[in-house]
Protein backbone atom coordinates (compact mmCIF):
# COMPACT_ATOMS: atom_id res chain seq x y z
CA UNK A 1 0.00 0.00 0.00
CA UNK A 2 1.19 3.77 -0.62
CA UNK A 3 1.54 6.22 2.38
CA UNK A 4 -1.75 7.91 3.59
CA UNK A 5 -2.14 11.49 1.96
CA UNK A 6 -1.41 13.09 5.12
CA UNK A 7 2.29 11.35 4.73
CA UNK A 8 2.94 11.99 1.25
CA UNK A 9 2.29 15.83 1.66
CA UNK A 10 4.79 16.07 4.59
CA UNK A 11 7.15 13.86 2.29
CA UNK A 12 6.28 16.59 -0.40
CA UNK A 13 7.06 19.20 2.07
CA UNK A 14 10.77 18.12 3.75
CA UNK A 15 11.44 17.19 0.09
CA UNK A 16 11.59 21.06 -0.48
CA UNK A 17 14.71 21.38 1.74
CA UNK A 18 17.80 21.30 0.34
CA UNK A 19 19.83 18.54 1.33
CA UNK A 20 17.11 16.33 1.62
CA UNK A 21 16.21 13.10 -0.39
CA UNK A 22 13.66 10.72 -0.71
CA UNK A 23 14.41 8.57 1.82
CA UNK A 24 15.05 11.31 4.50
CA UNK A 25 11.81 12.61 4.02
CA UNK A 26 10.26 9.42 4.29
CA UNK A 27 11.98 8.66 7.51
CA UNK A 28 11.73 12.63 8.50
CA UNK A 29 7.83 12.36 8.01
CA UNK A 30 7.21 8.65 9.54
CA UNK A 31 9.11 10.38 12.75
CA UNK A 32 7.08 13.43 12.92
CA UNK A 33 3.85 11.11 13.32
CA UNK A 34 5.13 8.20 15.12
CA UNK A 35 7.90 10.11 17.30
CA UNK A 36 6.51 13.41 17.74
CA UNK A 37 3.88 14.56 20.21
CA UNK A 38 1.16 16.73 19.15
CA UNK A 39 2.73 19.55 21.18
CA UNK A 40 6.12 19.14 19.46
CA UNK A 41 4.13 19.11 16.10
CA UNK A 42 2.02 22.50 16.69
CA UNK A 43 5.23 24.50 17.91
CA UNK A 44 7.21 23.15 14.73
CA UNK A 45 4.20 24.33 12.28
CA UNK A 46 3.68 27.85 13.90
CA UNK A 47 7.73 27.74 13.81
CA UNK A 48 7.64 27.47 10.17
CA UNK A 49 4.71 29.65 9.75
CA UNK A 50 6.23 32.46 12.17
CA UNK A 51 9.04 33.01 10.32
CA UNK A 52 7.24 34.34 7.23
CA UNK A 53 4.80 35.66 9.00
CA UNK A 54 6.46 37.93 11.38
CA UNK A 55 9.70 38.56 9.31
CA UNK A 56 10.31 41.32 7.12
CA UNK A 57 13.22 41.59 4.60
CA UNK A 58 15.05 44.82 5.47
CA UNK A 59 14.42 47.18 2.27
CA UNK A 60 18.40 48.51 2.60
CA UNK A 61 20.54 46.15 3.31
CA UNK A 62 18.36 42.76 2.66
CA UNK A 63 19.03 41.00 5.82
CA UNK A 64 15.74 39.30 7.62
CA UNK A 65 14.99 42.09 10.08
CA UNK A 66 12.08 42.60 12.62
CA UNK A 67 10.58 45.88 11.52
CA UNK A 68 9.23 46.80 7.76
CA UNK A 69 11.62 49.58 7.45
CA UNK A 70 14.97 48.96 8.44
CA UNK A 71 16.66 46.22 10.40
CA UNK A 72 18.55 46.68 13.96
CA UNK A 73 21.87 47.11 12.10
CA UNK A 74 20.87 49.44 9.28
CA UNK A 75 18.92 52.03 12.39
CA UNK A 76 21.82 51.50 14.54
CA UNK A 77 22.92 55.17 14.92
CA UNK A 78 26.04 53.68 16.97
CA UNK A 79 27.19 51.76 14.02
CA UNK A 80 29.79 53.16 11.43
CA UNK A 81 27.46 54.31 8.63
CA UNK A 82 30.54 54.60 6.01
CA UNK A 83 31.42 51.43 6.06
CA UNK A 84 29.89 48.74 4.58
CA UNK A 85 30.53 44.78 3.72
CA UNK A 86 29.10 43.49 1.17
CA UNK A 87 28.28 39.18 1.61
CA UNK A 88 26.41 36.54 0.10
CA UNK A 89 23.93 35.69 2.44
CA UNK A 90 22.10 36.22 5.53
CA UNK A 91 23.94 33.52 7.42
CA UNK A 92 26.98 35.50 6.49
CA UNK A 93 25.77 38.43 8.94
CA UNK A 94 25.21 36.56 11.56
CA UNK A 95 28.43 34.33 11.30
CA UNK A 96 30.46 37.94 11.37
CA UNK A 97 28.21 39.59 14.09
CA UNK A 98 28.96 36.81 16.38
CA UNK A 99 32.58 38.18 16.40
CA UNK A 100 31.41 41.29 18.11
CA UNK A 101 34.60 43.20 16.01
CA UNK A 102 32.92 44.53 13.05
CA UNK A 103 30.77 47.67 13.20
CA UNK A 104 30.03 48.78 10.08
CA UNK A 105 26.58 48.24 7.81
CA UNK A 106 26.08 45.02 5.33
CA UNK A 107 24.76 44.37 2.19
CA UNK A 108 23.39 41.07 1.53
CA UNK A 109 23.44 39.74 -2.43
CA UNK A 110 21.42 36.75 -1.86
CA UNK A 111 23.77 34.55 -3.89
CA UNK A 112 26.42 34.76 -6.20
CA UNK A 113 27.03 35.09 -10.35
CA UNK A 114 26.69 31.73 -11.14
CA UNK A 115 26.54 32.00 -15.35
CA UNK A 116 26.54 28.21 -15.51
CA UNK A 117 23.57 27.82 -13.25
CA UNK A 118 21.82 30.91 -15.00
CA UNK A 119 22.22 32.97 -12.01
CA UNK A 120 22.94 36.44 -13.42
CA UNK A 121 23.53 40.04 -12.48
CA UNK A 122 19.87 40.82 -11.90
CA UNK A 123 19.21 37.82 -9.63
CA UNK A 124 21.11 39.16 -6.91
CA UNK A 125 21.09 42.55 -5.05
CA UNK A 126 23.46 44.46 -7.05
CA UNK A 127 21.37 47.25 -8.15
CA UNK A 128 20.23 48.45 -4.20
CA UNK A 129 23.62 48.15 -3.65
CA UNK A 130 25.10 50.74 -6.02
CA UNK A 131 22.33 53.06 -5.11
CA UNK A 132 23.43 52.77 -1.64
CA UNK A 133 26.52 53.58 -3.23
CA UNK A 134 25.35 56.36 -5.18
CA UNK A 135 23.94 58.04 -1.78
CA UNK A 136 27.99 58.72 -1.28
CA UNK A 137 27.42 58.23 2.66
CA UNK A 138 29.71 55.00 2.06
CA UNK A 139 33.43 55.27 2.14
CA UNK A 140 34.53 52.01 1.91
CA UNK A 141 33.33 48.62 0.81
CA UNK A 142 34.53 46.07 1.63
CA UNK A 143 33.92 43.12 -0.42
CA UNK A 144 33.39 39.34 1.72
CA UNK A 145 32.24 37.02 -0.72
CA UNK A 146 33.12 33.68 -0.71
CA UNK A 147 36.05 32.20 -2.40
CA UNK A 148 34.99 30.14 -4.98
CA UNK A 149 34.48 30.64 -8.37
CA UNK A 150 31.14 32.38 -7.78
CA UNK A 151 32.38 34.57 -5.26
CA UNK A 152 35.45 35.80 -7.18
CA UNK A 153 33.50 37.07 -9.81
CA UNK A 154 30.59 38.16 -8.01
CA UNK A 155 33.65 40.41 -6.50
CA UNK A 156 35.07 41.31 -10.09
CA UNK A 157 32.00 42.36 -10.89
CA UNK A 158 31.46 44.47 -8.30
CA UNK A 159 34.53 45.92 -8.19
CA UNK A 160 34.08 46.89 -12.21
CA UNK A 161 30.73 48.50 -11.57
CA UNK A 162 31.81 50.79 -9.13
CA UNK A 163 35.26 51.84 -10.56
CA UNK A 164 34.05 55.31 -11.69
CA UNK A 165 32.89 56.14 -7.86
CA UNK A 166 34.43 58.01 -4.81
CA UNK A 167 34.38 54.76 -3.02
CA UNK A 168 37.86 52.99 -1.25
CA UNK A 169 36.99 49.11 -2.22
CA UNK A 170 38.59 46.22 -0.06
CA UNK A 171 38.56 42.98 -0.70
CA UNK A 172 38.94 40.93 2.28
CA UNK A 173 41.99 38.70 2.89
CA UNK A 174 40.95 35.05 2.62
CA UNK A 175 43.30 32.75 4.96
CA UNK A 176 41.18 30.14 3.26
CA UNK A 177 41.26 27.49 0.53
CA UNK A 178 40.07 28.17 -3.06
CA UNK A 179 36.64 26.99 -2.97
CA UNK A 180 35.81 27.84 0.81
CA UNK A 181 32.63 29.46 2.18
CA UNK A 182 33.18 31.78 4.80
CA UNK A 183 30.94 29.78 7.20
CA UNK A 184 33.27 27.31 7.76
CA UNK A 185 36.11 29.93 9.01
CA UNK A 186 36.35 30.19 12.60
CA UNK A 187 36.36 33.29 14.73
CA UNK A 188 40.25 33.79 14.64
CA UNK A 189 40.92 33.35 10.41
CA UNK A 190 37.19 35.52 9.34
CA UNK A 191 38.89 38.33 11.92
CA UNK A 192 42.43 38.18 10.14
CA UNK A 193 40.83 38.13 6.73
CA UNK A 194 39.14 41.37 7.58
CA UNK A 195 41.56 43.02 9.40
CA UNK A 196 44.26 41.78 6.14
CA UNK A 197 41.56 43.26 3.93
CA UNK A 198 43.45 44.94 1.47
CA UNK A 199 42.99 47.80 -1.96
CA UNK A 200 40.72 45.69 -4.62
ZN1 LIG B 1 19.34 46.47 7.08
Amino acid sequence: MDYPKPIKDLIEGYLTLPGIGKKTAERLALFTFSEMNEDATKRLGEAIINVKNSLYRCPICHNVSINEDACEICSDTLRDHSLLMVVETIKDVFIMEKMQEYKGLYHVLDGAINFAAGIGVEDININTLIKRIESGEVKELIIATNATTEGETTARYIKALLDDYDVYISRIAHGLPFGADISYADEMTLLKAIEGRRKY
